[in-house]
């Protein structure tokens, strides 16, 4: 298999976007129809700006906003940069005022860069009214905006309204700008709807339709100022962009850095296509044709673009050796099949304890909580503070023990300690004000108060500075369906709920409880607590392989692969590797492959009947150092160098999952995905 940036659905449509642009200002159909040309760029294609707005506030949202800074400072330098370069040609053609710079940009086509900039504001202010209120806000605007574009003809016949215009008129050229048109899509892209292909295709299809009938009247009845807005737009944009979004996986870099190159650099061009069609006599098919016009200044942008993307310095991309792959859908899959399995009033506290266990703790926060996920677990204050630091927000709750010094950062970060044993809960009373789940110890016996343990609980309760949110227990043999294993759990749950109910009893408030962790989940019946504390299952993959009572629909999340560097062949009897561990029998070959010990595979996996995938085929490992991996590939002639080789996940329809390889290597798959090495590149999708 190869990366999937060929199916970037989002990024292609950017390039397609560009190409939009320069039609917009070349008007390729005009020698041979003023009404087609009309249609096409100034009716059709009138997409491609909205367009890159919503995948702006697209991927903004997505990422909770966190963006904002950086994109800003990202657009104010391109703007520089953009600037600088067409201000030669605005001198020349002169009548340029210091307010251009602000909002409209030197250069016709500039005014997006502050419209960008503007735009982001205004629709990260009206975001944080949350969307119900923003969409409408923006909406509004909207409307008003297009009173002054391709309504204007209509808008100025009520005296207010013309009023309200011309006051418009007098600060901007336009309303095609950051605060009456570019937060609407932004908006919208953040909304991030996705209907179903179908129903997008069509809705496509029919908005396109009706803008096009939309833009022809207004046309004809001669009402636009200007055509960049239009009623059905922002309908057609809705479809337009779930369609896209239902057919995009992975990014391509290349094709998003082009088409913004194209759409800064095209000006320029069409300047030069001018130019030199004159100076080489060839008015006739550059300038005059539109289409030859058209096309030699889209090949002109595209070549300058190119040039430059291919001086930029060459990129390191995660796949280049060996990487995991991350994929969010099936982690929202799996915490959506995880919520649906909860009973009423029971919501799910993801663990993410690990970097977790390997999935990359903020990544899976972020995604988690855009599926409604508030609370979070990591085991350590510096696993918590982390995901503090990347913003994300909700309770975080640390598992494990946390030194009494640490108080202060407990209550700077807002983290939740676990009270680890009565000396602990002193400690950390001590240094209070703090916020606390009680563990209380049923039979793990490992942390927490042993639940009988009733005096120290009252005098616990007595002390001032311990806020105690929630109580809480783990247990032991909850991955078990043995009888034995069956009688322990159903103690430790009626120790739990005795000491609960006790409690609650004493009037002492418990706040959430829980004592479900994923094979809780799976393998007991609904239990009465607000909380179910998921991290395996979240990541769909079992522990190993014994069978749960009620398996759920989950779907593995990460996949390890790397690739073959080289390919030889070893004659009967040669060896290969340290130790002289590996001897051919009979003529072999072998692939080496990207990735080692160093990258968390388990030493021994080779001498365990270790196996990878290559082109879909099962290889038998038959070496493994610190960076380097070989597999015995007989039988796989086509094999080459670049090959990527899976060590967990699919590969061409065959199945490599983490619960064999963890088998293998004699754990459970916890241990082996949460020491996955951090020289791993990571790929998320
Ligand atoms: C790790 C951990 C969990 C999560 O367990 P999974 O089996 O991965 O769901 C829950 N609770 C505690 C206390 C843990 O340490």
């Amino acid at each position: 298999m190869r990366a999937s940036s060929r199916r970037a659905a989002i990024d292609f449509f950017r390039a397609a976007a560009a190409v939009m642009v320069v039609a917009i200002h070349t008007s390729p159909l005009k020698t041979w129809t003023e009404t087609g040309d009309f249609l096409l760029v100034e009716v059709l294609f009138r997409v491609a700006v909205p367009f890159f707005f919503m995948t702006t506030g697209y991927f903004l949202a997505r990422d909770e906003w966190r963006g904002t800074g950086r994109l800003l400072k990202r657009t104010a330098l391109l703007y520089l940069a953009a600037t600088a370069l067409y201000l030669p040609l605005a001198l020349y053609r002169g009548g340029l005022s210091p307010l251009d710079l602000l909002l409209e940009g030197v250069f016709y086509h500039l005014w997006y860069f502050p419209a960008v900039l503007l735009g982001v504001v205004v629709a990260w202010g009206l975001s944080r009214l949350g969307l119900r209120w923003a969409l409408p806000i923006a909406a509004a605007l909207y409307l008003i905006g297009l009173g002054g574009d391709g309504w204007y003809g209509l808008a100025v016949r009520v005296p207010v309204l013309n009023a309200l215009y011309n006051g418009i008129f007098s600060v901007f050229s336009y309303t095609r700008n950051g605060l009456f048109y570019a937060p609407l899509f932004l908006l919208l892209g953040a909304a991030g709807i996705r209907l179903e292909r179908g129903v997008s295709l069509f809705g496509c299809a029919a908005s396109l339709a009706v803008m096009a009938v939309e833009g022809l009247w207004l046309h004809t009845a001669g009402l636009q100022r200007h055509t960049s807005m239009y009623l059905a737009l922002p309908v057609c944009m809705v479809f337009l962009f779930s369609l896209l979004l239902s057919l995009n996986q992975g990014r391509n870099k290349t094709a998003r850095t082009l088409s913004m190159l194209v759409y800064i650099l095209h000006p320029w061009c069409i300047v030069l296509v001018r130019g030199g069609a004159k100076v080489l006599h060839l008015e006739g098919v550059f300038i005059e044709n539109s289409g030859g016009h058209f096309l030699a200044v889209l090949a002109s942008s595209f070549a300058a673009a190119g040039v430059l993307c291919l001086l930029r310095p060459v990129p390191l991309p995660a796949d280049a050796r060996a990487w995991k792959e991350i994929d969010l859908d099936a982690l929202r899959h799996n915490a959506r099949v995880l919520q649906e399995a909860l009973p009423e009033g029971c919501a799910l506290m993801a663990v993410l304890k690990a970097d977790a266990y390997g999935h990359g703790a903020v990544t899976a926060a972020r995604a988690l909580r855009r599926c409604g996920v508030r609370s979070f677990a990591v085991a350590t204050l510096a696993e918590g503070i982390a995901l503090r630091k990347a913003g994300v927000r909700g309770t975080v709750l640390i598992l494990g023990y946390t030194a009494p010094e640490y108080v202060p950062l407990l209550r700077r970060w807002r983290l939740t300690q676990t009270v680890a044993d009565a000396s602990h809960a002193w400690a950390l009373a001590d240094r209070g004000p703090v916020h606390v789940h009680l563990a209380l110890d049923t039979g793990m016996h490992r942390l927490g108060i042993p639940a009988e343990d009733r005096a120290v609980l009252d005098r616990l309760y007595r002390r001032k500075n311990l806020i105690v949110d929630g109580v809480f227990s783990h247990l032991a043999a909850s991955e078990r369906l043995t009888a034995e294993a069956a009688d322990y759990t159903e103690e430790q749950l009626r120790r739990f709920y005795d000491t609960v109910e006790w409690l609650r009893s004493e009037g002492r408030p418990v706040g959430l409880t829980h004592i479900q962790s994923s094979y809780g989940l799976m393998n007991l019946p609904p239990q009465p607590c607000d909380l179910v504390r998921a991290g395996i299952a979240l990541y769909g993959v079992y522990s190993d392989p014994d069978p749960v009572r009620s398996p759920l629909d989950l779907r593995p999340v990460l996949s390890l692969r790397a690739r073959v560097v080289s390919i030889r062949t070893l004659r009967d009897g040669e060896t290969a590797g340290y130790d002289l561990a590996y001897r051919a029998r009979g003529e072999k070959r072998l692939a080496t492959v990207s990735i080692g010990y160093a990258d968390g595979l388990p030493r021994d996996l080779p001498r365990r009947g270790g196996q990878a995938l290559l082109r879909g085929r099962r290889c038998p490992m038959v070496g493994m150092c610190m960076d380097q991996l070989l597999l015995d590939i007989t039988g796989l002639p086509n094999a080459a160098p670049g090959d990527i080789v899976t060590l967990i996940g699919s590969d061409s329809g065959a199945f490599l999952p983490a619960e064999e390889a963890a088998q293998t290597a004699g754990t459970i798959s916890n241990e082996l995905l949460s020491r996955l090495g951090r020289r791993l590149g990571v790929v998320v999708r």
